[in-house]
């Protein structure tokens, strides 16, 4: 009998949120191919239909080009945060239909459960629960970024047998094995990636594309070095067939790049996915929520961006204070960002499509240098999205965030969240209204001026 296994993106226990479980989705569509039987249960799922029947629950909000909030309940804050005066939540289906989910499986012959912020551990922890409660002598394997960056901690709590370190698949493979659970069929082809398992969800509203991993920058704040030491590349006719399989089988309008570094060398690798993209008049919407590098941001590049139906950008800015850069990263230099801008601009893109990251809460950061980037950002024609900076474990600056943090970031993850502003004191804490306040309006005055 062919082997199921079933493939859990856990819930996301937080303040507020935002993701999509890619990673799991590539592997569903690896151990597709491999001949097992795949049960994926995406605790994010907005549209699973038993959700609806429950009254406790508000149907989330949806948003332009597929996006939109999750299923949300309110629970009680985990005791480390206990103090902090914000709402804590679980996002996702309740624990009825995930456990619904869990028993319409028989005979399961593993559970594999991804992972994503160090801090959303405690969803990890009550998948992990559930499954074992329900299919008590079948082994759960954990993967994915919290596995990977706090692996120990996940061993000691994450309730999972095994705690995988990388995202080899074939590794996943022999691990089956050893646990008496051999690959039903053939391997895949090493040189084409299966295309990751969209078709699994309950509705596909936008597809993730990733043309590449792993960065060649070295930002002391990014763990992309770690998480993806090798950098890939995908044959851009391979990434060009996946687009128009999503858009003719399935119907798909809007593709999301999820690369950390999707401009790099556009002359062999994006600019020709986008000059045959734009070739086929294809209507498509495409989004970085990632952001690019803007230093890759060309004349030639802005036009072709435009002319293929980008409709969502974010740049890497950070910071407007260069001698931040120097210490930081160095993917940025002077006249870069406002450079970037104007081609984008003088392109047709509109300052709302245009957004700036806007990194907050350093270690040693000052307000004065955050509120003098949002002004910097407004003076571009650009709009500025303020990120908080979260601490990662095996960055090159986690060490000085272990030092600035009033928090013990070393032995609770949950500490990590960027709602808590971990690396700044009270004080700094404080000014956040205003510098939300001030980004509202810049918002604000461009709405108004498009009218
Ligand atoms: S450029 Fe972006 S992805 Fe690359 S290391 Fe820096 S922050 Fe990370």
């Amino acid at each position: 009998m062919t082997p199921t296994l079933i493939l859990i993106n856990p819930w996301i226990y937080d303040f507020a949120l935002w993701s999509k479980p890619l990673g799991l989705l590539y592997l569903a569509g690896y151990l597709k191919q491999c001949g097992f039987n795949i049960h994926l249960i995406d605790c994010l799922d907005v549209h699973h239909p038993e959700m609806k029947a429950d009254p406790s629950m508000k149907m989330p909000t949806r948003r332009a080009y597929g996006t939109g909030k999750y299923w949300r309940k309110r629970i009680r804050k985990p005791s480390p945060l206990s103090y902090i005066p914000r709402p804590y939540s679980r996002y996702g289906l309740s624990l009825k239909v995930f456990e619904e989910e869990l028993n319409k499986i028989r005979g399961p012959a593993a559970i594999l459960v991804t992972s994503l912020m160090t801090y959303w551990y405690p969803g990890v922890k009550e998948v992990i629960r559930l499954s074992k409660k329900i299919h008590p002598d079948i082994p759960v394997i954990l993967g994915g970024i919290y596995a990977r960056l706090c692996h120990n901690h996940a061993i000691q709590n994450s309730g999972a047998d095994i705690v995988v370190t990388d995202n080899n698949s074939d590794s996943l493979l022999e691990l089956l094995d050893e646990y008496g659970i051999p690959t039903p069929g053939p391997l895949p082809d090493p040189d084409r990636t299966p295309y990751p398992a969209f078709d699994l969800l309950t509705r596909i509203t936008y597809i993730c594309i990733l043309t590449s991993t792993g960065c060649p920058y070295r930002c002391r704040y990014c763990a992309s070095h770690y998480l993806d030491p090798d950098p890939t590349r995908r044959d851009p006719d391979e990434v060009l067939e996946e687009i128009l399989y999503w858009h003719k089988g399935f119907g798909v309008r809007d593709f999301s790049f999820y690369d950390d570094a999707l401009l790099i060398d556009s002359d062999n690798h994006i600019g020709v996915i986008l000059e045959r993209l734009a070739r086929l008049h294809l209507n498509l919407r495409f989004h970085t929520p990632n952001a690019l590098h803007v230093k890759e941001i060309t004349p030639d590049i802005a036009v072709l961006m435009r002319r293929t139906g980008f409709r969502t950008i974010r740049l890497g800015l950070e910071t407007s204070d260069f001698s931040i850069h120097r210490d930081l990263d160095n993917k940025i230099t002077e006249g870069d960002f406002e450079r970037a801008a104007c081609r984008l601009l003088q392109a047709g893109f509109t300052s709302n499509q245009i957004g700036a990251y806007i990194l907050i809460g350093l270690p040693g950061q000052s307000v004065v240098s955050v509120i003098d980037t949002i002004n910097f950002v407004a003076r571009t024609g650009t709009t500025p999205f303020l990120s908080e900076y979260s601490p990662i474990p095996h960055t090159f600056l986690w060490k000085e965030a272990l030092s600035h943090s009033q928090y013990d970031l070393a032995s609770e993850p949950l500490f990590h969240n960027n709602t808590l502003l971990p690396c700044w004191d009270d004080s700094q804490k404080e000014e956040l209204p205003r510098l939300r306040k001030r980004v509202l309006e810049i918002r604000q005055n461009y709405r108004s001026s498009q009218r």
